[in-house]
């Protein structure tokens, strides 16, 4: 199936995998009309989108030798590219390695045919870099720190911002609205989105980048259509992480300016790994909580699904103490006790849509004509913002790589279902993570 320019697209969620796919497809066809569907104004004071932040890691080191190639192509855009550039950092990272993962990206570095500074260090070693600044860092079971000063930082929102900018005024059409459900022509192929003001918005290609929210999108249009194989089902699990920053003060931002991304390293029965990033200029600094946890609710009687709290804005600035206390643990395994006095603000819940093994969708539905696929971040896919859509196009047309078509694709195998190795699949639920309601007073 090949692309023409009179199609029309109608792309839903305008996070990276939506806005990216927007940018590519008006740059190919730039008379044909592509509609962008959020429920948040993209200049918005605060979104729901996981790609909405203060800042996000961008790296290429993954010891996936696809995501390797893929993160140093988005890599190149954000070092070279005027539209990106101003949003990157090239801080480095410092990785402290529980497994073979250094030397597994070093790896995949060489079979690229990429040269970076990137090596693997002796733990003593590290520990007195960056001015010590990782010395009362966690180093239990630790068996080596990678360092590639070539990985860094994007000024997340502010990056997503800009692009979304940029592609208005190239011709996509922004509309604001909330959807309700996927609507279907005669065929039975999908022709478009009915908001929740009741409005049908119509095109003859219809691209779900709604994140978390995904699996409970198909699932009301499944209940309201009878088609039943439309829902995600195991493929798609909606997952949260909270977040913390701390103000620093004039002199410890002295000392955490120059710093690198940190990451600790678990394998899956430990948990995820923890990241923190460096201060923003405002001297923000960030790093995540170590509990990814699923909301699975009951979204129509006897139909259960993880996806982010009915709240308009997920309840994502209300967390809870027992999640304030698991971001407060991640601080202490990169900086250790001195942390006990910070004062952590802007506490927020970040809701993305993870699959079993972390690989991005990026694929025709198999239930429906018209329909695609292309989201999925599994907690890592920012980073591809300025080359995802092109895959998503070559999706679109028929000429995506086979071995990504398998992937990424909809349809997935048993072993594409097994999340048994991936540390960040979600594995608590939300629901554990509230605070016990105050005892009643007798
Ligand atoms: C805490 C945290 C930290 C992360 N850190 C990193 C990092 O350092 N580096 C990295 O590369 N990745 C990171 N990620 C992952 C990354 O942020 C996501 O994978 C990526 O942003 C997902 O993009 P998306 O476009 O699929 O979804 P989103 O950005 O969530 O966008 C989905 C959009 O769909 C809209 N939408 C949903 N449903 C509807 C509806 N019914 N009607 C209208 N609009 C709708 C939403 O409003 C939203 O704007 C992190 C994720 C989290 C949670």
């Amino acid at each position: 199936m090949t692309t023409t320019s009179t199609d029309s697209y109608l792309i839903l969620g305008a996070g990276i995998f939506g806005v990216s796919t927007a940018y590519y497809l008006i740059k190919a066809h730039p008379h044909a009309s592509v509609t962008l569907v959020d429920r948040d104004a993209f200049d918005a004071d605060s979104r729901v989108a996981a790609s909405w932040d203060w800042n996000k890691v961008v790296r290429a080191d993954y010891a996936d030798i696809d995501y390797c190639a893929l993160a140093l192509e988005a890599q190149d855009i954000f070092n070279n590219d005027p539209l990106w550039r101003p949003y990157f950092h090239e801080t480095g990272v410092y990785w402290v390695c529980r497994d073979d993962y250094a030397q597994e990206v070093v790896n995949n570095y060489k079979k690229l045919g990429r040269k970076a500074e990137l090596a693997a260090f002796p733990l003593e070693e590290s520990r007195k870099m960056y001015g010590g600044l990782f010395e009362q860092a966690d180093y239990t079971d630790a068996k080596e720190v990678l360092i590639n000063k070539t990985s860094g930082w994007a000024a997340a929102g502010d990056c997503l911002r800009a692009v979304t900018r940029e592609i208005i005024r190239l011709g996509v059409q922004y509309v604001q609205a909330d959807v309700e459900r996927l609507v279907f022509d005669e065929a039975r192929d999908c022709s478009g989105v009915q908001t929740k003001s009741g409005e049908n918005i119509l095109a003859s290609r219809v691209i779900l980048s709604t994140g978390a929210f995904t699996a409970k999108l198909l699932e009301a249009t499944a209940a309201a259509t009878g088609k039943e194989d439309l829902r995600a089902g195991p493929r798609i699990v909606a997952g949260g992480i909270a977040t913390g920053m701390v103000t620093l003060d004039e002199k410890s931002y002295e000392k955490f300016a120059a710093m690198p991304v940190g990451f600790q390293g678990y394998s899956a029965d430990k948990g995820p790994f923890l990241g923190t990033l460096p201060p923003t200029p405002e001297k923000k600094l960030k790093w995540w909580g170590r509990t990814i946890f699923s909301n699975t609710q009951e979204v129509l009687p006897g139909r259960f699904v993880s996806a982010p709290p009915t709240d308009q804005d997920y309840a994502q600035w209300k967390v809870s103490q027992k999640l304030q206390d698991d971001v407060r643990y991640s601080a202490r395994m990169f900086y250790g006790a001195p942390t006990a006095t910070w004062k952590m603000e802007k506490l927020r819940i970040c809701w993305d849509a993870f699959t079993p093994t972390g690989d991005f969708i990026v694929s025709p539905h198999s239930a429906a004509k018209g329909l695609y696929v292309a989201t999925c971040g599994s907690f890592h896919g920012f980073k591809f913002f300025p080359v995802i859509g092109k895959y998503v196009v070559q999706m679109l047309e028929g000429q995506l790589d086979p071995h990504l078509q398998q992937k990424w694709a909809w349809d997935r195998t048993a072993e594409q279902l097994d999340s048994t190795t991936n540390p960040e699949f979600p594995r608590s639920e939300l629901s554990d993570m509230l605070d016990a309601p105050p005892a009643a007073k007798l």
